[in-house]
């Protein structure tokens, strides 16, 4: 492709995203296709080349898009907002087309350079004190794998360098709740911490927050043993209810036993942008890491999930390899972002932040998830102020989660389970609304996640009358 060529295409293309973007309201959220459809309606061989760029769009648009289930739509409120502010895109569109390589601040000065501003600005907009550096990663599941192996060796006083884990000869332990995040056993289990060896401490009935004294027994009972607390990863804002964590008492805890504390704010970092929000993330500063993800709901395009680390020179101790075809004229004054996480060659991310930041503004973004939390507390109201309806855990942020209790079910914990995993999947085929069912003790609720760019309360008003429609069909 030339690249009188490219301009041609890539205008046509920038065409098509924008008239979908904009239609969007006319599509199901969740497409009509059954797994191996989207396959099927592909050739099996590969192409030989040679096909017109139009000829992708028009496949794009009768089989591809059709087969995306639509996280931009005013009435998505599954899983969490997975915004994509089109301010954030055109930093994607900069990223490819310039094209760079980051394996070295020597590869692409640029790309290192942006990146240390913009996660600064970050940091001054999210209120974090000076004694932080970021880092963008690809996600808060690397986020928390760095987070596990930066742990592991500082517990056994790096002894990747010598012996390794199993050298070290004592029982390294992790600390986190059944409410955290699924990636953060992962990354434990990944980082070479053993299975039996993370410990899942117990959790508030109703918050789900974890329980502190519960946290206590658990180390005194692994130092007793001989055991060493390596890590514990305290969730702000946890996916299933919203559940923080009480990080306070959890550092003044952990501190005497020098185990990394990790803070898992993946979903609910956006809220650190709101001053009146911060008393939730009360302790954040004492913890030894961070991470968070713009790619959700603040909605800046994924992949763009920020790591900030208190000692990042421990991390650079961790990661380092420093081979001889990396070593540049620049030395030791120059970042190398290689050495703050897994992968050598990274991506310009930090131009997705720059465009977001620079075109929309802080200010505006900051007042769309205000609007996101005054929609929340509206909608939660309106559950608790109708017949049969519940609002099932504490709602901190913009996470409704509710459960509908028909007369005739009342005190059957198992019908009433069945029966709302049941209309919540009515709705989400109906293609109408898309919602997520979420499991607690008790059985089965939806969570009703506000906070798509594009829903504003009219989408809400909907969203209750389908529920209503959809719970009382049988
Ligand atoms: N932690 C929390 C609290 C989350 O909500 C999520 C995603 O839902 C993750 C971690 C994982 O995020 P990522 O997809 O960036 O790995």
């Amino acid at each position: 492709m030339t690249p009188e060529d490219f301009r041609v295409a890539a205008h046509e293309l920038i065409d098509w995203l924008v008239d979908r973007r904009v239609a969007i309201e006319e599509r199901p959220v969740r497409p009509p296709v059954e797994p191996g459809d989207i396959k099927l309606a592909l050739p099996s061989d590969a192409p030989t080349g040679g096909d017109d760029p139009r000829a992708l769009i028009a496949d794009l648009d009768a089989v591809v898009a059709p087969g995306i289930t639509e996280v931009q739509h005013p009435m998505h409120f599954g899983w969490f907002p997975s915004n994509a502010s089109l301010s954030s895109i055109l930093g994607d569109f900069a990223s490819s087309g310039l094209a760079s390589l980051g394996i070295s601040w020597e590869s692409s000065p640029s790309l290192t350079e942006v990146e240390e501003v913009v996660t600064e600005w970050v940091r001054q907009l999210t209120g974090l004190s000076p004694q932080w550096s970021g880092v963008i990663q690809d996600t808060a599941s690397t986020g928390c794998l760095v987070a596990a192996l930066a742990a592991r060796e500082r517990a056994t006083n790096h002894a990747q360098a010598d012996d390794g884990v199993l050298g070290f000869g004592k029982r390294l332990h992790v600390y986190t709740t059944a409410e955290a995040h699924s990636s953060v056993r992962k990354a434990a289990l990944l980082a070479g911490y053993a299975a039996a060896d993370i410990r899942s401490v117990a959790i508030d009935p109703v918050s789900r927050d974890m329980n502190v004294a519960s946290l206590r027994s658990a180390i005194e009972a692994d130092v007793a043993a001989g055991g060493v607390p390596a890590l514990v990863v305290a969730s702000l804002g946890s996916t299933g209810v919203t559940a923080f964590d009480p990080l306070p008492e959890i550092v003044e805890l952990v501190r005497p036993y020098g185990a990394w504390i990790h803070a898992d704010a993946a979903m609910a970092g956006s809220a650190l942008l709101l001053p009146e929000y911060r008393y939730l993330f009360a302790g954040i500063e004492d913890a030894d890491s961070i991470s968070w993800n713009p790619h959700k709901w603040m909605g800046t395009i994924l992949d763009t999930s920020l790591l900030y680390l208190r000692d990042p020179e421990h991390l650079i101790r961790v990661m380092s390899t420093n081979p001889s075809y990396l070593q540049s004229t620049a030395g030791g004054e120059a970042t190398q972002y290689r050495d703050w996480g897994i992968p050598l060659g990274r991506r310009f991310r930090a131009l997705k932040l720059w465009y977001q930041l620079r075109i929309d503004g802080p200010d505006a973004i900051a007042e769309r998830l205000r609007r996101d939390l005054a929609n929340a507390r509206w909608f939660a109201d309106q559950i608790e102020n109708r017949p049969d309806w519940q609002v099932v855990a504490p709602v901190r942020l913009q996470t409704v989660c509710v459960r509908h209790i028909p007369p005739t079910l009342a005190g059957d914990a198992e019908a009433i389970s069945a029966h709302n995993l049941a209309w919540v999947r009515r709705l989400n085929l109906s293609g109408e609304a898309f919602l997520s069912p979420s499991q607690l003790e008790d059985g089965w609720m939806a969570r009703v996640s506000i906070g798509v760019e594009s829903t504003e309360r009219e989408h809400l008003e909907r969203l209750l009358q389908l529920m209503d429609q959809h719970a009382n069909a049988s």
